[in-house]
């Protein structure tokens, strides 16, 4: 008998100490969110030196996590001014872009100015959006925002350069020679949590 209980005793050690070994050592992708995190936190701010972050604001800008979808109050906001990043307050997106995508996330299809947003392919194949002055995770961007035709021709005529042209292309010349227009703008995906809107 207690020959029996001391067996099945040092077995659950010996699964647990697997256990324990396995969550030290398996995941690599935390890796990888580790390394993001050093790299960013190089930036300070006065929240990091205060204390005062907002939890799911560092979760979203400092680890690259998503927050859950219709939860930020920015995707029902429709004031005019513009979104800055939560982290550094750079202006990120004017309010003239924003629109809704029905995505659950405040969404935009053009930047405030040149070289505000960075993107880079991510490993999923996504292309990430981040901060250019502070490296902080905004979200993605896809190539299904809304359609030129609905858009206002002034607001078009003010997209940045340096924004992307990743929108689904309008139906190919069948001459060639012509670049073809984009029929629809790209849609930034961002997390409420990353921006803080100032009025104009
Ligand atoms: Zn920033």
């Amino acid at each position: 008998m207690w020959q029996r209980v001391a067996a099945v005793s040092s077995s659950f050690l010996l699964c647990a100490g697997i256990l324990i070994q396995a969550n030290a050592w398996s995941p690599s992708s935390s890796v990888e969110v580790i390394g993001r995190r050093r790299t960013i936190m190089q930036t300070s701010t006065d929240s990091e030196e205060k204390g005062t972050w907002n939890p799911l604001s560092l979760a979203v800008l400092k680890l690259g996590f998503t927050e859950p979808a219709w939860t930020s109050p920015y995707n029902y906001k429709n004031d005019e001014g513009k979104y800055v990043c939560a982290n550094c307050k750079t202006p990120l997106f004017p309010s003239s872009s924003k629109y809704d995508s029905g995505s659950g996330w405040p969404s935009f299809w053009k930047t405030i100015d040149n070289d505000k947003v960075a993107l880079e392919r991510s490993w999923d194949g996504r292309i990430e959006a981040t901060c250019n002055n502070c490296g902080g995770h905004l979200g993605h961007v896809f190539p299904d925002g809304p359609t030129r035709g609905n858009l206002d021709a002034n607001e078009l005529e003010t997209v940045p350069e340096t924004d992307p042209d990743i929108g689904y292309k309008a139906q190919v010349n069948d001459a060639g020679g012509e670049k073809s227009q984009f029929s629809r703008m790209p849609r930034y995906c961002i997390n409420g949590a990353a921006l803080q809107f100032e009025e104009k």
